[in-house]
Formats: C-alpha cells, structure tokens, sequence
C-alpha cells in the first residue's frame, strides 16, 4: 500500500455524495467517514446502484422482491445511524451481480439525475479497482457524472480482503488517505448490525451470502482506506481510450 496520511474531514467540502454499488459497502468500507461529516454538519447524500436481490437466490423466506425491499430498508437504517436522513438517500434498482450488463451510458444518465438535486462537491465512490465485478462496473459511469470540479475519493471495501497486486493502487497513480474508527466504532458497529440479512439473518439459504466476521472485524478496526486520484490526466487518459 502506498504511503499514507490521516484524512481530515473537516476538508471536505458538502454536498458529500457517497456511492454505493450494494447495501452494506458503505458501512464497511466508509462509516466513520460518513459519521464524522453528518458531525461537522456537511449536507451528506447516499446513492445505491444495484439492488441487492443476489444476496440469497434461493431463500423462500426471502424472496427476491422481499429480499431487495429489506436490504433497501436496512441500507437506510446504517445511514440513519450514522447521520444520513432517509430524505438524503436514492436508490436505482439496478440488478445485484449484473452491473457489467448494463449499458454504462444509462448508468451515468441516472446517476446524473440522482445528483442533480445536489451536485456533488465531494464524491466518495469505491475504489476502480475494488476486487468485485459490480465496485467495478460503478467506477467509471459514476465519475463521469460528477461535476469536473468535484474532489473525488475512492474507497475501499473488498481490497484488503481479496485484492492482488494489481487492484492496489501506486504510488503514481493516487494519494492515500486513511480514517482510523476510532470514536465512530461504536456507531459504525450498530450501522453494520443494521444489515441483519447479511449477518446470518436469512437461516434458509445454505448458498446466501454471510459477512465473515474477520470480515467485519478487518472493517470495525480501521483504518479506513481513501485513494485520491494524482492528476486529472488520469481521467483524461481514460477518456481518450
Ligand atoms: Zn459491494
């Protein structure tokens, strides 16, 4: 990992948009950070891009419109905790597991919609190289429809779990950032909770995804990990390709 300096909050201008490809990246990946801005009063907004209905596929208690409906709900309960009204959240319901089906075109189009109401002045979306399929497929269409202007920081959930060489960034290609929990890990483990259904909440799905608890572990004890790209040519590299 590159080096890395402490993240001061207090620089980050609202309104904070904080991005999420599924209900639960947020919590484990950006808590404390979402808790230490709802505290400094920034006006801080979520967006949910998938709907989590992959989650458990072959729960009969939980079928799959029962199943987006409650992460839905429990996504909004970990915001809530952490200083995030529910008036402040947008969720688009694209489908869990298939991001990189989906037309990027249409995915930017409605994440410019949903930021229209508050253009970002700070966007905080997971890490392009995060090591999961939907992290990213959100990456790029999210960035691009964000205001030019917009400070952007890239978080990590899966990467110190899962992630090669390759998905971690260099030194050349970014700054790091890092947030210990400290005085949030109380509330960052209650927004955590809220995610019942991924806790082991849904008994009847030997297949259905559980948070491993060295997992939530690794994501309570910090510190929380912040990429900032170097220079906008990075962008303007990706653009001309
Ligand atoms: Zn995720």
């Amino acid at each position: 990992m590159p080096a890395a300096r402490p993240l001061d909050p207090g620089t980050l201008l609202g309104p904070v948009w904080i991005v999420s490809p599924h209900p639960d990246d947020e919590v484990l990946g950006c808590a404390a950070l979402i808790a230490a801005l709802t505290d400094l009063g920034r006006e801080v907004h979520a967006l949910l891009i998938t709907d989590g209905g992959l989650s458990h596929p072959n729960s009969r208690a939980y079928p799959h419109a029962h199943l987006t409906h409650t992460r839905l709900a429990e996504w909004r309960t970990g915001l809530e905790v952490m200083g995030v009204p529910e008036e402040r959240t947008a969720a688009l319901n694209l489908p869990d597991g298939m991001l990189e089906e989906v037309d990027p075109a249409q995915i930017q189009h409605r994440v410019r919609q949903a930021f229209a109401a508050a253009p970002p002045a700070t966007l905080v979306l997971p890490w392009r190289r995060d090591p999961h399929p939907d992290h990213r497929a959100t990456w790029r269409p999210v960035w691009e429809a964000a205001p030019p202007s917009a400070r952007r920081l890239e978080y990590a959930v899966w990467l110190p779990e899962r992630g090669d060489a390759d998905a971690w960034p260099t030194t050349q290609e970014v700054r790091t950032w890092t947030l210990d929990t400290g005085a949030a890990r109380l509330r960052k483990a209650q927004a955590i909770a809220a995610h019942v259904t991924q806790m082991g909440g849904i008994p009847d799905d030997p297949d259905g995804f559980t948070l491993a608890p060295q997992m939530v572990e690794r994501a309570l004890s910090g510190p929380e990990l912040y990429f900032e790209s170097l220079n906008q040519p990075v962008l303007n590299a990706l653009e001309a390709t």
